[in-house]
């Protein structure tokens, strides 16, 4: 775990450590040589000049002319062959950088805990780090060894004016100075506009989707919506690219502004070093050595240093990001993000003692005091109006959220004192919002499978007959290795109430003892719906099956109805039971057989 720091964009170099060891390293070591380079340059050159001047005076080459010609010339050599190993160095780190800081990332993003992929900022924090993350690590680190470098290249060249001229020396010093609150605020503006404008940009883009996605084109035609759509995603592109466009319009009237004093400085450093030449403080060949050095660290200053330091703000917004995103609480567990094998252990019993909970930042509670056991061999229907809470009674089975007040027991082992992996084992859950996974038949299939490439035809044909998808399979052109979905040609994709079979199957080929299964028939025509509950009621597989759904027809035979009530268990009992008590359920299912007599 990564800790805040003084100098955040430091962290640049951890993470760069961490992964990329070696070409960090090396780019360090090459960054501080080709810095002295240019207070090399000074010594050499005036050397140069002078040993020059005299052979000219004197009308001979001498050995101390050779001498400063070979070291003049090795300078160049040097110059020219750092910068060739640099680039190189620079690209092999930006390859191994975005490979793994990427998967670093994504190990990351996968091992956070449940509420968090709810929660908005985080998603938004998430979605600005993961854009182009690796060049962002690698233009930080970069960055900062830029800054190293001029920094080393201002004061090596400041030291020798000094020894020249004090003032000047100073003057150099002081326009760095001028410039650098100068550029970082520069920085923080653009960061805080980049967020903004990309919160916009990301409206909008969500906008171009609806516009073009295969998914939105029936409503998209029917409710002939695209001009209205069009309007708003003009209007929503337009501020963001507003934003962005005024922000670095006054960024460069600012670095602008400063660079034209740099400028002034060169001249004004060129003319006041005359004073020192002409009291033959300094020799001729020191003189133009110096002024060249001054000239070439202006140019710098001028038109990369404010960026440097314009982006080196920037950097440290991405990684004060990163470092918060660090921070984030995880998954508890050893095994984070690992499919075990389904759990082999009998259920027996699952019991609810008083659990409350509210989501996190949420006043109400969404489960109040609710009590029930469940126990093994039983198929229990969980109903209720929308928004009752049997979905979160679920979660909070699976332990997706662990803050809740009273106790939650499998087999009497508090949940909570199971590890993530453990527990996870113990389910084969359907979603009520199932993913379709743009992947083979088979893939959809087993993925829930720790085993996943031995599951074997025999196996899954079975579920696949159960589910009644076998007409399906045979009608693919390569069977269960059909790629299916949307992003194939069109006639391999499959129906609603297909693709819903496959996340049951899918749910089912996982195995565990307890079975969940959230509105699994909501796509589902009334014959597969029937055939599926009786399937699923009479329990194959598993210890014990629960069933959330409105479809109270297909429940009739299961042993026990629990009715959500406003977060609590409001009755509960078998079917008919429940009908004379003459309350909630009764109501419902009077209700539902009034569409069909
Ligand atoms: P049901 O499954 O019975 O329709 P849910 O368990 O999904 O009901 O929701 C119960 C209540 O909890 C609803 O009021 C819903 O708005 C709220 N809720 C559900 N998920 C979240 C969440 N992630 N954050 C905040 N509130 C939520």
């Amino acid at each position: 775990m990564m800790k805040n720091s003084k100098f955040p964009s430091l962290q640049y170099i951890s993470f760069s450590m961490r992964h990329a060891a070696g070409y960090t390293g090396a780019l360090i070591f090459l960054r501080l040589a080709q810095a002295l380079m240019p207070a090399v340059q000074i010594l050499t050159l005036a050397g140069l000049l002078d040993r020059a001047q005299e052979a000219f005076v004197a009308r001979k080459f001498t050995d101390a002319l050779y001498l400063s010609i070979f070291l003049f010339v090795g300078f160049i050599l040097l110059d020219t062959v750092l910068n060739i190993i640099s680039s190189y160095v620079r690209m092999k780190y930006e390859i191994k950088i975005g490979m793994e800081y990427d998967r670093s990332l994504l190990m990351k993003k996968s091992r956070l805990i449940y509420y968090l992929t709810e929660d908005q900022n985080t998603q938004e924090l998430v979605s600005r780090l993961s854009e182009e993350s690796a060049e962002r690590m690698a233009k930080g680190l970069q960055n900062l060894l830029d800054l190293f470098e001029y920094g080393i290249r201002i004061a090596g060249v400041a030291v020798i004016v000094l020894t020249a001229h004090v003032g000047i020396g100073l003057a150099v010093m002081a326009i760095f100075a001028i410039m650098l609150p100068v550029a970082k605020k520069c920085g923080e503006e653009d960061y805080e506009a980049y967020t903004e404008a990309d919160k916009q940009m990301r409206k909008a883009a969500y906008l171009q989707q609806v516009l073009g996605h295969r998914d939105y084109a029936d409503e998209r035609k029917t409710f002939a919506y695209t001009d209205k759509i069009n309007e708003k995603w003009e209007l929503q592109h337009d501020k963001g690219r507003k934003m962005s466009q005024a922000v670095t319009k006054k960024n460069f009237i600012h670095i602008k502004a400063a660079s034209m004093l740099t400028v002034m400085l060169a001249v004004s450093a060129a003319a006041l070093l005359l004073f020192p030449l002409r009291k033959g403080m300094m020799t001729v060949g020191g003189y133009v050595s110096i002024v060249t050095a001054i000239i070439n660290l202006t140019k710098l200053m001028s038109w990369n240093l404010a960026y440097i330091i314009e982006d080196f703000t920037v950097c440290k917004e991405y990684i004060m990001d990163l470092l918060t995103f660090w921070q984030l609480p995880e998954i508890e567990t050893d095994e984070k993000g690992k499919i075990m094998q389904s759990s082999r252990e009998k259920i027996e019993k699952i019991v609810f003692q008083k659990v409350s909970f509210r989501y996190p930042g949420c006043e109400n509670y969404v489960l109040k005091d609710m009590s029930f056991t469940l126990e093994k061999g039983n198929t229990y229907a969980i109903v209720g109006e929308n928004g009752a809470g049997k979905t979160t009674l679920i979660k909070l089975l699976l332990g997706l959220y662990r803050e809740y007040e009273g106790e939650i027991y499998i087999n009497g082992r508090e949940i909570r004192q199971i590890g993530e992996s453990e527990l996870f084992s113990y389910f084969s859950v359907a979603y009520q919002h199932f993913p379709r996974y743009e992947m083979s038949l088979r893939d959809n299939l087993v993925l829930g499978r720790a085993d996943a490439r031995g599951v074997s035809d025999e196996e899954i044909r079975k579920w696949v007959g159960l589910l009644g998808l076998t007409d399906c399979v045979k009608r693919l052109p390569a069977g269960l290795d059909t790629e299916i979905g949307r992003l194939e040609e069109a006639g391999q994709d499959l129906s609603g109430g297909e693709w819903q079979r496959v996340a049951v199957a899918r749910a089912l080929l996982v195995d565990g003892p307890i079975q969940i299964m959230d509105e699994p028939t909501a796509a589902l025509d009334p014959i597969h719906e029937s055939e599926l509950f009786e399937k699923l009621i009479s329990g194959e597989t598993g210890d014990l099956h629960i069933l959330i759904t409105h479809r109270l027809g297909g429940i009739r035979n299961a042993s026990e109805i629990l009715v959500v009530q406003d977060g609590r268990i409001g009755e509960c009992g078998t079917h008919e039971e429940l009908l004379q008590k003459h309350g909630l359920y009764a109501e419902m299912f009077e209700k539902q057989k009034r569409w069909y007599v």
